[in-house]
């Protein structure tokens, strides 16, 4: 009889972009035909070297940068065949790229549909090019409407718009009319993230007019509501579905389903034990061979860890966590170990349990980030 084979998820990074935004401190530069092929070789070095998951069965498969569709489309066809070689996809694996306008045509399409890609998540940020400009964006606004008819006409049904709050000089106003202009376009999905100023990019040397708290919190609090007037579904912290099109790597992430990630920077999670990619493409071209070399902060998590992890990821869901697994994974039952917290949050009415499952109410999703804290031990 065939044993059920375990999911897995692959994350692939591809650290090339045209040009560096003014507010990115992902590993990502711009890299020459010649420096991309040597990336090319490499990637593929570590992905044959990687001797986890045998018995495994892969269920997502995440394509992100960097802008994967800067890169020749037939480079990322060759990573996608290697990885079909060694591991064995599920029959709907969801495999989704990441893209940025400018970066995409006809033929590039065509050609990542031919490899399997079934989801593309194009980054747009906003609807307003003095916006886009702002923060160092390589494209207008009308380039992505483009890109995102290219991608609707060469079949790709399941596509994922980014777009950013917070912005410098951004008012509400501004905001929802992103957000509406966006969701009329009708995507399966759009995330929504707020500007974080990251140390060593250059918007944290400038002087940055962002929108005070208050308006902060009434911008998260707006897109919930107006996503919902076009039918998207809130089912994390900043991830919005049309009913069923959740993004399932993401899920998979949150609800700690093992993953492993190539690239520099790239994370893995297997067998309770997580590493992170050296983010130094120059040691990481020499080294992707042998993996030992490449791999940092490798750590097994105990199962104090384990349980802070599933509780802080798990309750980024709207759905929150299950309080039977909980207690199947750990053999103690949530309260035991998490009374206090709970007690806080529920009188607080920040924490509900319903039907088994624990999860934020609206008002603690908005505060998520106290919360979610509170719950390492
Ligand atoms: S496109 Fe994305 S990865 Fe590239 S520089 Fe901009 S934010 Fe960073």
């Amino acid at each position: 009889m065939n044993k059920k084979r375990k999911p897995l998820e692959l994350y692939v990074h591809i650290p090339f972009c045209i040009r560096k935004c003014a507010y990115c401190d992902f590993v990502s530069g711009q890299g020459t035909e010649a420096v991309q092929r040597a990336y090319e070789a490499a990637l593929l070095s570590e992905i044959d070297a990687a001797e986890e998951a045998s018995g495994c069965e892969v269920a997502t498969v995440f394509f992100g940068g960097g802008t994967p569709s800067a890169v020749d489309a037939q480079m990322l066809a060759r990573v996608m065949e290697k990885l079909r070689s060694k591991y064995v996809f599920s029959g709907n694996a969801e495999i989704t790229l990441e893209a940025n306008p400018g970066t995409l045509n006809e033929e590039k399409l065509k050609d990542y549909r031919k490899s399997g890609f079934n989801r593309i998540s194009i980054g747009c940020q906003s609807v307003h090019d003095d916006e886009l400009k702002r923060l160092g964006r390589i494209h207008t606004f009308a380039e992505f409407q483009e890109s995102f008819a290219l991608a609707r006409n060469a079949g790709f049904t399941n596509i994922n718009v980014d777009l950013m709050s917070g912005l410098p000089g951004q008012s509400e106003e501004k905001w929802e009319e992103s957000l509406r202009t966006i969701a009329e376009l009708s995507p399966e999905h759009i995330s929504a993230y707020s500007l974080i100023v990251e140390p060593g990019t250059p918007f944290a040397e400038q002087e940055l007019d962002l929108p005070d708290e208050e308006t902060e919190r009434e911008m998260y609090a707006r897109t919930a509501e107006i996503l919902r007037e076009y039918g998207f579904w809130q089912y994390e912290i900043s991830n919005y579905a049309k009913p069923g099109l959740a993004c399932r790597h993401n899920i998979g992430y949150w609800n700690r389903t093992e993953y492993l990630g190539f690239g520099p920077s790239a994370a893995s999670l297997f067998q309770n034990r997580r590493w992170t990619n050296t983010t130094d493409v120059s040691s990481y071209r020499k080294a992707c061979g042998a993996p030992e070399k490449i791999r940092e902060e490798e750590q097994m998590l105990s199962r104090q860890e384990r349980m802070e992890e599933f509780m802080f990821l798990g309750l980024r869901m709207t759905e929150g966590i299950s309080m039977a697994e909980f207690a199947e994974q750990f053999g103690e039952a949530i309260p035991d170990v998490y009374g206090d917290v709970l007690k806080k949050y529920e009188a607080m009415q920040l924490l509900e349990e319903r039907g088994g499952r624990l999860f934020l109410t609206r008002d603690g999703i908005s505060v998520s980030n106290v919360i979610l804290a509170d719950f390492l031990l």
